[in-house]
């Protein structure tokens, strides 16, 4: 009796360690513990995933997504544990959170980090035709010191989340380098050729201050930065930057590094804190586009087109949403606008201590017969000119 009692108890108790100990490891498995922050993103993976039948429940089989401060200037990182485990930087994450694009900015990361963990990818650092990245698995070992900003918007965003999860997925028309919008029927708008110094053919005024000097040098507006900040030397023009346009001008700059970035930009209101739309390039034969209101320029691209030394001939044609970009007269590149308010300010950024020589800007528009230019393309302009901090904002590794 005693004997088979206590066998009983021995079998009892044994039995009770197996459920809770099954119970333990079956829950550390199946742990779902993702910070409120991250849920968005991981809805949107899931329905992204179901569109093209694949299906999770990451709730019952398990994902942690946690916050953390990640060295090496890492943005996130994935754990190959069970259930998956990635971390997230908070810094960096509080960073981005404050500026315009933040959204595409933190699904971007929240994406890639699951492509490790959920789809099982692994880095791929090859480019689309136009330089673009080919995927946004792009990641670890730097290629050719490339930073890791990745155009992730508009209709680069549905083809990256193809590729997210179909590898195979075929390269985008956006990708093409031959250029097929239409920018026929454009007249001159805003022309000032700077043979003169006469303000309808000079715009700005020739001064020499503490900051900066403006001079016509040879036909040719030259401006001196005396300030270790950038520039944006902006035309107040009676064209509205939400239309369609052709923004052009030749431009020569001279400053400390071949690194510097000088060039075009575009945005809406008489104020240094809005939108601005740019596309700089620097000696070094690199390409820039970007928005001020966005953490960091959308993506680098290397353009052979560009001149290390001397003159180089920058042009953006705005059609529809659409921005395309010309540089010497070779289409370089084509992505989506970001200025969203009204406004008419067209001008060139200088870099801090930077010297920069301007020619032939000219703004183009379509013009119907009823509101065609009578011939006013000079002195309907006011200018100003602004200090920046430059923009030192890395996106991190992910
Ligand atoms: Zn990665």
């Amino acid at each position: 009796m005693f004997v088979v009692k206590f066998f009983r108890e021995q079998q009892y108790y044994t039995f009770l360690i197996i459920i809770i100990t099954g119970f333990i490891s079956c829950n550390d498995i199946h742990e779902y513990r993702v910070d409120t922050e991250f849920q968005e993103y991981v809805n949107r993976f899931t329905t992204e995933a179901a569109k093209r039948g694949q299906k999770y429940n990451f709730e019952q089989d398990g994902l942690i997504i946690e916050f953390t401060d990640l060295s090496d200037n890492r943005a996130g990182l994935c754990h190959y544990e069970k259930p998956i485990r990635i971390e997230i930087d908070s810094i960096y994450w509080r960073e981005i959170s404050n500026t315009k694009g933040a959204d595409e900015m933190k699904e971007d990361l929240i994406f890639h980090e699951m492509g490790h963990g959920i789809l099982g990818r692994d880095h791929i650092n090859t480019l689309l035709e136009n330089g673009d990245w080919k995927s946004i698995m792009c990641g670890g070992d730097k290629v050719g010191d490339r930073p890791w900003n990745i155009n992730y918007r508009g209709e680069r965003r549905d083809y990256y989340i193809d590729e997210l999860f179909d590898e195979s997925t075929s390269q985008p028309s956006f990708a093409s380098m031959i250029f097929d919008g239409d920018s026929t029927g454009f007249s001159d708008k805003v022309y000032l050729s700077f043979d003169t110094s006469d303000k309808s053919d000079f715009g700005w005024e020739e001064t020499d201050n503490n900051s900066y000097k403006i001079t016509n040098d040879n036909k040719r507006l030259k401006f001196e930065s005396k300030l270790d900040v950038a520039f944006l030397i902006l035309a107040e023009t009676k064209v509205n930057v939400l239309s369609d346009f052709i923004f052009s001008f030749s431009i020569e700059c001279q400053s400390n590094t071949n690194t510097d970035q000088y060039g075009l930009i575009f945005g809406s209101q008489n104020n240094e804190n809005d939108a601005v739309e740019y596309s700089l390039i620097n000696n070094n034969q690199k390409m820039y586009m970007g928005n001020r209101l966005w953490y960091s320029y959308y993506t680098e691209l290397t353009r052979t087109t560009i001149n290390k030394s001397g003159i180089n001939y920058i042009k953006v044609f705005k059609s529809g949403n659409m921005l395309y970009y010309f540089i010497n007269g070779i289409y370089s590149y084509c992505t989506e606008c970001e200025l969203d308010t009204a406004g008419s300010q067209f001008g060139f950024f200088v870099p801090p201590l930077g010297t920069a020589w301007l020619n032939d800007f000219r703004i183009m528009t379509k013009q119907t017969a009823q509101i065609k230019s009578t011939g006013n393309t000079k002195s309907d302009v006011s200018f100003n000119v602004y200090k920046v901090e430059t923009n030192n904002n890395l996106i991190l590794s992910k």
